[in-house]
C-alpha cells in the first residue's frame, strides 16, 4: 500500500514542498461530519512493531470542501486522502515517538493500516490520526513483551449485531490485558433468531460495498470501539464474515461456484479493510493468509489458524467423516502448524482456531450425533492436528474456539472415547458476544454424553486467560443480558491448567 513517510519527506528539502503541495489539499480538508466515526484500532503486536488502523467514512462528498478555490469538486470521495497518524509514549502525546503520512485510497475504502516499527518491547503507547480539521480518538497498545512477563488476554467470537448490544466490550475495555484475540464472526452476513435489538438494515451482502457497510454498522458500536481502543487484537475469520457454513469454494447458499469466489474475495478484501492486520496482506485478495504465529516473550506463543478457506467440503451425514483425505487446514497450513509447533520455545502454546477441537457427540445414549461443520466432520485431520501437537513437544499446549455460542472447557485427548486416557492439551471456547445460544438441554447433553467436556455454559460474554510461570488461568465472564445496552458483567466460572500438566481444572 502507497505509504510515505514525513520524516523522509522534510529530509528531502525543497523537494518536499513540491510533494507537499498535493497532500497539503487533504490536510486541508474541512469535515462536517466526523471522517473518524469507526473509531481507531491496533493489532498484529511484535516485540518491536503494532499496526495501527483507521477508516475515514467519507459518505457525504459534498461535506467536505477543499481549502484551494481551484480544485475541482469531487464527485465521489474517488480521491487519496492523506493521514497524519502519531505515536506517543503518553495520552497527551508530548513524548511522540514516531509520525508520519499514510496515503488512505479509495480502492480500499480509505482504510489506513500503518504498521509502525522500531518500538521498544513489552510498552503501552498511545496513538491517533488526523486529516484536515478532524482528529481521532486516542488508542492505546502495547508491543509484545521479551522476556517472561506475565501476560493476560482476553478470547471472544460471534457477535451477531442484531441480537444483542456489546456490553461485553463495554465491560472488557475496563478489564486489564495485554491483547485480545478475536476468533471469528466478528460480522454476519444476514438476520438470524427472534427479539432483535437492532437491525442491519440491508440483505445479505454479496458485492464489495456491501461487505464495507456491514463491517461499518458493526464498528459504529462505541462499546466495540472502546475495546479496539483499549487494546491490540489478533483476529481470524470463521464463515459469517463470507456466509454460513461456507467450506473454501462452496457455500449451501451459493450454487455458482465463480459467483461464490467473486463474492468470498470481496468479503476478504472487506476483512482486511476493517482489522488492524499488516498492510501487506493487501497484495490479493482472491486467497488471503491469514494464519500466523505470534510470540510474547518467553511465555506464549499464539498460532492464529484458517479452519474456513482452505477446508474439504461439509459432508451431508456423518458418514466419511474419517477420511484420511478430508482436510480442516489444507496440508500447506497443517504443514506449517507442525513446524510452528515445533520450533517453538514458549512455557505455553495457545492454538487458537474457530470451534471446538474435542469430540462432540450430540445424541442421548448410544446413538451418536455430530456437528459436521465443526471438527467432528473432519475427525482425520483432528487426529493429524493433536498427532502434530504431541510430537511437536510444544510445551503447554492450549487450544481455545469459538463458533458453538456457548463456553466450553476440556480435556483434549488422542481418544475421546477412553475415559481413562490422560489429556494431550487443554480447551477453551468462549461463549458468544451476542449471538444466540444453544439450548440448556442441549448443552446438558453434550456434558452427559462427553466426560472430556468439564463444563458448559450458554451465556453470552467472553473469556480471560492469565499465564504465569506456573499456571494459565481462565476466567469466563458472563454478562446479565444481552438484550440491555450496560448490562452488568461478572466471571461465573474459573479454572486453572498446571505447568506440565495437560488438563482443565475447575477452580
Ligand atoms: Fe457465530
Ligand atoms: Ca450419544
Amino acid at each position: 500500500m502507497p505509504r510515505i513517510d514525513r520524516r523522509s519527506l522534510l529530509a528531502c528539502g525543497l523537494a518536499a514542498a513540491a510533494i507537499w503541495r498535493p497532500l497539503g489539499q487533504a490536510r486541508a480538508a474541512s469535515f462536517k461530519a466526523d471522517p473518524f466515526s469507526l473509531g481507531v484500532a491496533s493489532g498484529s503486536p511484535r516485540a518491536n512493531s503494532v499496526v495501527i488502523w483507521t477508516r475515514l467514512i467519507l459518505e457525504d462528498t459534498s461535506a467536505i470542501t477543499s481549502a484551494d478555490p481551484f480544485a475541482p469538486a469531487p464527485k465521489r470521495v474517488a480521491e487519496p486522502m492523506d493521514i497524519e497518524w502519531m505515536v506517543a509514549e503518553d495520552e497527551t502525546f508530548s513524548k511522540t515517538v514516531q509520525s508520519g503520512l499514510f496515503r488512505a485510497v479509495p480502492e480500499f475504502a480509505h482504510s489506513v493500516h500503518v504498521e509502525v516499527k522500531g518500538l521498544k518491547p513489552g510498552r503501552w503507547y498511545f496513538y491517533r490520526f488526523r486529516s484536515g480539521n478532524a482528529t481521532s480518538p486516542v488508542g492505546r497498545t502495547r508491543t509484545a513483551p521479551e522476556g517472561g512477563d506475565a501476560f493476560r488476554f482476553a478470547f471472544a467470537s460471534c457477535q451477531q449485531y442484531e441480537q444483542g448490544f456489546y456490553s461485553a466490550y463495554g465491560e472488557m475495555a475496563r478489564s486489564d490485558l495485554d491483547l485480545v484475540v478475536h476468533l471469528g464472526d466478528y460480522i454476519y452476513e444476514r438476520s438470524y433468531g427472534a427479539e432483535l435489538v437492532r437491525r442491519h438494515g440491508t440483505g445479505v451482502p454479496s458485492l464489495l460495498y456491501e461487505f464495507r457497510d456491514r463491517y461499518a454498522l458493526y464498528k459504529s458500536d462505541p462499546q466495540l470501539q472502546v475495546a479496539h481502543a483499549a487494546f491490540p487484537w489478533l483476529t481470524i475469520w470463521d464463515d459469517h464474515e463470507v456466509t454460513n457454513n461456507y467450506a473454501s469454494d462452496r457455500a449451501p447458499d451459493a450454487p455458482n461456484r465463480a459467483e461464490f469466489l467473486d463474492r468470498r474475495r470481496a468479503a476478504y478484501q472487506a476483512w482486511f479493510e476493517h482489522m488492524p492486520v499488516p498492510p501487506a496482506l493487501a497484495a490479493g485478495f482472491d486467497a488471503l493468509r491469514i494464519y500466523d504465529h505470534y510470540r510474547f516473550g518467553n511465555l506464549l506463543g499464539v498460532s492464529l489458524l484458517d479452519t474456513r478457506q482452505y477446508r474439504s467440503p461439509q459432508l451431508q451425514g456423518t458418514a466419511g467423516n474419517d477420511q484420511a483425505e478430508r482436510t480442516m487446514l489444507g496440508s500447506v497450513q497443517e504443514q506449517w502448524l507442525a513446524r510452528t509447533l515445533g520450533m517453538s520455545q514458549a512455557k505455553w502454546n495457545i492454538i487458537a482456531q474457530q470451534t471446538l477441537v474435542s469430540e462432540r457427540d450430540t445424541k442421548v445414549g448410544p446413538e451418536t450425533g455430530y456437528n459436521l461443520d465443526g471438527w467432528d466432520g473432519y475427525r482425520a485431520a483432528r487426529g493429524r492436528l493433536l498427532s502434530a501437537v504431541q510430537s511437536s513437544a510444544a510445551s503447554n499446549p492450549i487450544v481455545i474456539g469459538g463458533d458453538l455460542h456457548a463456553f466450553y472447557a476440556a480435556d483434549v485427548k488422542r481418544d475421546f472415547m477412553d475415559e481413562k486416557a490422560r489429556p494431550i492439551a487443554s480447551e477453551f471456547v468462549c461463549g458468544s458476544i451476542t449471538s444466540d445460544a444453544p439450548s440448556e438441554a442441549s448443552l446438558a447433553t453434550a456434558l452427559a454424553e462427553n466426560p472430556h467436556l468439564k463444563f458448559a455454559s450458554g451465556k453470552h460474554g467472553y473469556a480471560i486467560m492469565r499465564l504465569s510461570e506456573r499456571s494459565a488461568e481462565v476466567d469466563f465472564i458472563g454478562i446479565a443480558d444481552r438484550k440491555q445496552r450496560n448490562s452488568p458483567a461478572a466471571v461465573f466460572q474459573r479454572f486453572a491448567v498446571v505447568d506440565g500438566a495437560a488438563g482443565v481444572n475447575r477452580l
